[in-house]
């Protein structure tokens, strides 16, 4: 393939693009305002002291800058998106039109209350939803996201502590844990100690146990965990840490697979955030934000943050808001307002076109999926652990060895045709690890592609192509990035970025 050079670095209709502070000219503007007759002393210290830097720029020229920086960009609306622990769902339009009905999309949350009844029986029944789904008597709304919600959690766990007086300063967090878990616990002062996984890709059970005493507050487990293997003996867990009296926080990250199957109030679980933008469609990363309600057992719900909805009689709804009367115990607020509102209307609408049946079939098809995947690429690249899996299939780079190319080069030339890498070297716990999420929304056609690219991959590899893969990415605007560079020494305004030249 050679990389023909053109004069401006377009490459065909896809264009090089500048930054903006590069573009336009001096006194260009898309409108025209009058002038102001601001009285620049009444501004005093407050006045604007240098340029304010802004680029002079058309309409016009506005407007193509962002529509061709957002066709660089990669979307679930725009190919397959299997990125493992990430749950990336087609995120279905009757949500987006149900979110902009004017009633809901026009709400301002200082709104006095008697005005908003029909948005807080909303919230109300999609607590109730939630509250069902996981078999739990309590949540909290307001959390922003997953890892928002596991602050949630553990700031819960650890006022349930104090006010029985407890000092205990350890959570338990197994080996293959998402990042957000320990960092999670150490942000709430807890020291953390790993449990170790089997080889089996298990939580190690006797390695559990002789870590349980009455230091530990508690543990954060997920379940499927991020291998996707259910855990099996999570029940046995969560009665022996109860026994050493600490808690159950259960990251729910991976609902999508257990959905109308199992049921965490079940498994002994004490509190765990569900993330609306994975399991329940709300819209991910720059369409967002996210939204992570927390539910809680009986024995942490007085803890819960505020505020709260509670129903006083037929459509008739009020906001605990404050830390006394009914939520004396409650550790505090953890948000402005009332949470993410814009995803739990689409969230909900999700949930009522699906039904209770269709929400069981959402897991069994995952679940079916990640299957059907892992069972067409196993005899050519090396499965992590054996068996079944549930949602994602994990891949070690075993297959790989002697061959020159990594995970890293493989999900490089994944890009180069035209797919979004899996998640790569997480959990840490498999060597090279490939994870791979297809989700339920994807058609058997667009699995067949993605196994039929794999697989020519892996055999590409294997008969040398080694070059081939260390060149990839070749059809991007941008070839191999110095990542390390980018994420230790990031360039964040256009004035270091000419100080760097
Ligand atoms: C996504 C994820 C989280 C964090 O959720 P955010 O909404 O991204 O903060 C935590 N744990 C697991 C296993 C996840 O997959």
């Amino acid at each position: 393939m050679s990389a023909k050079q053109t004069l401006m670095g377009h490459r065909g209709l896809d264009r090089e693009e500048k930054l903006i502070f590069e573009m336009g000219a001096e006194g260009r503007s898309g409108v025209d305002l009058p002038a102001t007759e601001l009285n620049e002393d009444c501004l005093g210290a407050a006045g604007r002291r240098g340029r304010i830097g802004l680029p002079g720029l058309s309409e016009p020229q506005v407007v193509r800058h962002f529509v061709r920086l957002s066709r660089k960009n990669y979307a679930i609306d725009n190919g397959f998106y299997p990125l493992g622990s990430c749950t990336m769902k087609h995120n279905p339009r009757l949500n987006e039109k149900l979110a902009r009905l004017p009633g809901l999309g026009d709400l301002h949350p200082l709104q006095p209350q008697s005005t908003v009844q029909g948005a807080l029986e909303l919230i109300d029944v999609l607590a109730h939803w939630l509250k069902t789904i996981t078999g739990m008597p309590a949540v909290a709304m307001s959390p922003a996201a997953g890892a928002h919600g596991e602050l949630c959690g553990v700031m819960a766990i650890r006022a349930a502590h104090e006010a029985a007086g407890e000092t205990r300063s350890t959570i338990l967090v197994p080996e293959s844990a998402h990042g957000t878990n320990p960092a999670t616990a150490a942000m709430c002062g807890f020291k953390v100690v790993a449990i170790p996984a089997t080889d089996q890709g298990l939580v190690d059970l006797s390695a559990f146990e002789a870590l349980l005493n009455d230091d530990v507050a508690g543990m954060m487990l997920t379940n499927p965990n991020t291998c996707g293997l259910f855990e099996p003996d999570i029940k046995r867990m969560a009665d022996m840490l109860h026994e050493a009296g600490g808690y159950f926080y259960c990251d729910g990250a991976n609902l999508n697979a257990i959905l109308g199957r199992t049921r965490p109030g079940d498994l002994g679980v004490d509190a765990m955030h569900i993330n609306l933008h994975k399991t329940f469609s709300t819209p991910h990363g720059g369409g967002g934000p996210g939204s992570g309600p927390v539910v809680f057992s009986e024995a942490l719900a007085p803890f819960a943050p505020v505020p709260w909805v509670v129903c006083e009689g037929e459509g008739v709804y009020r906001l605990i808001e404050h830390v006394n009367g009914e939520a004396d115990k409650s550790f505090g607020r953890l948000k402005s307002f009332h949470g993410q509102m814009g995803m739990f209307i689409r969230a909900l609408a999700y949930m009522m076109s699906h039904g209770a049946d269709g929400l069981r079939q959402v897991a069994e098809d995952a679940v079916l999926n990640a299957n059907y995947i892992l069972a067409n690429l196993k005899d050519v690249m090396s499965q992590a652990f054996p068996g079944t899996c549930m949602h994602e299939a994990l891949f070690t780079d075993e297959f790989l060895k002697g061959t020159g190319v990594t995970t890293l080069d493989i999900a490089k030339a994944l890009i180069d045709e035209g797919i979004h890498p899996m998640t790569v070297y997480f959990p840490l716990v498999v060597h090279g690890a490939m994870l791979i999420e297809p989700t339920e929304t994807e058609t058997r056609e667009e699995l067949d592609e993605f196994i039929a690219i794999m697989r020519h991959l892996v055999e590409r590899a294997k008969a040398g192509d080694e070059q081939m893969f260390h060149d990839a990415p070749e059809l991007t605007p941008r070839r191999r990035l110095d990542e390390t560079a980018a994420a230790r020494k990031p360039v964040l305004t256009y004035a270091e970025l000419e100080a760097a030249q």
